[in-house]
């Protein structure tokens, strides 16, 4: 998203009212971006507030399948593989730093992908133009430099990094807003309270078209349902069809993955839907039967027009900064649009 305002004023005032270190700078949401974002954040510098409506980390971050690839790359245009491309460079160096931090492994391995029925000349040709190793398998696509990452493990380990780093973090506050004065933002308001700011950065993933106080932005809930199911002797890679998935952990677990479906705020599980995965999954191996379940869960990832994640300066708001919109794609983008967005921020104070 493009500004169509110069923040540089509001930044600026922050620089004239400075804290010994930098701006004070609130975080809206605790997903993996709000997260990434405020440790970025704090790293450069500046005092950072994260406010949580529920616990952190349980919303679209924590349901995710934790694939870090654009799934399809040569189906979806530059901005998106862009941000993919610069996250999955980023991602080796930012785990193994949140790891060193405080000895939590968020379980980055480099496990491949099979995608069934894959190979077209088109795949193939985007493959070796943007330099990604592939090959042919019959009818199936290999991309053996597919990685993943174990979801919660990672939450955790940001969740450790970020109150290490000094980032204060507070949860459980029910619906956060913007504190917004003629057009600028002062901070952020929940019932409870407030907390002035020079800065506020929404990372409000789905919710983040619905806050109070602005204008709605483009960014809506698409709902993914998964499975859990315990089946240690399947293959380590990652299996890949028309949208479905199989993502194999290191102990034995395989997550079996998603919906798109688009039913609002609605969280719920379908019985639906698991018959249709497992369907899916039966056919790729006949092992994973229905008895094989362990869990059942939904998260609402945060839809975007062209799935681009808008990132970058609120267009008509003074000090409010939007890092969200990823969609499909957030584990992946994290560290690169976290990075992107601090590096911004900063440079302008
Ligand atoms: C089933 C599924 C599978 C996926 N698989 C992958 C994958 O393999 N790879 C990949 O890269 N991505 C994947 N994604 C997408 C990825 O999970 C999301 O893009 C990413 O988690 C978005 O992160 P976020 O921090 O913006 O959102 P969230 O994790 O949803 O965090 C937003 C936070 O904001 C909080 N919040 C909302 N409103 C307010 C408010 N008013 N006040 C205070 N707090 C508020 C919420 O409670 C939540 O904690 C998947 C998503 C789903 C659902």
């Amino acid at each position: 998203m493009s500004p169509a305002i110069d923040p540089a004023g509001a930044v600026a005032e922050c620089r004239a009212a400075s804290h010994v270190d930098g701006c004070r700078i609130a975080v809206l949401g605790a997903g993996v971006i709000g997260l990434a974002t405020a440790l970025a954040l704090r790293q450069r510098g500046h005092t950072v507030g994260v406010f949580e409506s529920q616990a952190a980390g349980h919303g679209s971050s924590w349901a995710g399948a934790g694939i870090l690839y654009p799934l399809l790359p040569w189906d979806y245009d530059a901005t998106v593989n862009h941000w993919c491309a610069r996250g999955m460079a980023l991602q080796p160096t930012w785990l193994a730093g949140l790891r060193q931090a405080v000895g939590i492994d968020p379980e980055y391995r480099v496990t491949g992908m099979r995608v069934v029925d894959g190979w077209t000349t088109a795949a193939a040709a985007w493959l070796r133009r943007h330099g990604h190793a592939h090959r042919r398998d019959g009818a199936d696509l290999v991309l053996p430099e597919v990685a993943q990452v174990r979801n919660p493990r990672l939450i955790d380990a940001l969740l450790g990094a970020c109150r290490t780093a000094g980032v204060a973090l507070h949860q459980n506050l029910g619906p956060v807003h913007p504190l917004v004065a003629v057009q600028r933002a002062r901070g952020v308001r929940w019932a409870a309270g407030e907390w002035h700011a020079d800065a506020v950065v929404l990372c409000a993933g789905a919710w983040s078209g619905v806050l109070e106080g602005l204008a709605a932005l483009p960014v809506y809930p698409v709902r993914g349902q998964m499975l859990a199911l315990r089946a240690p002797e399947l293959p380590a890679e990652i299996v890949y069809e028309d949208g479905r998935y199989l993502v194999p952990r290191r102990d034995g677990v395989v997550l079996l993955g998603a919906t798109l479906e688009h039913a609002g705020f609605d969280a719920a599980t379908t019985r639906r839907a698991a018959a249709s995965l497992l369907a899916w999954a039966q056919r790729q191996h006949p092992a994973l039967t229905a008895e094989r379940v362990i869990r059942h869960w939904s998260g609402l990832r945060p839809g975007s027009r062209r799935n681009h994640p808008l990132v970058g300066a609120h267009p008509e708001i003074e000090g409010l900064w939007l890092n969200t919109g990823h969609f499909r794609y957030g584990l992946t983008m994290a560290p690169a649009c976290a990075e992107a967005l601090a590096t911004q921020i900063t440079a302008m104070g």
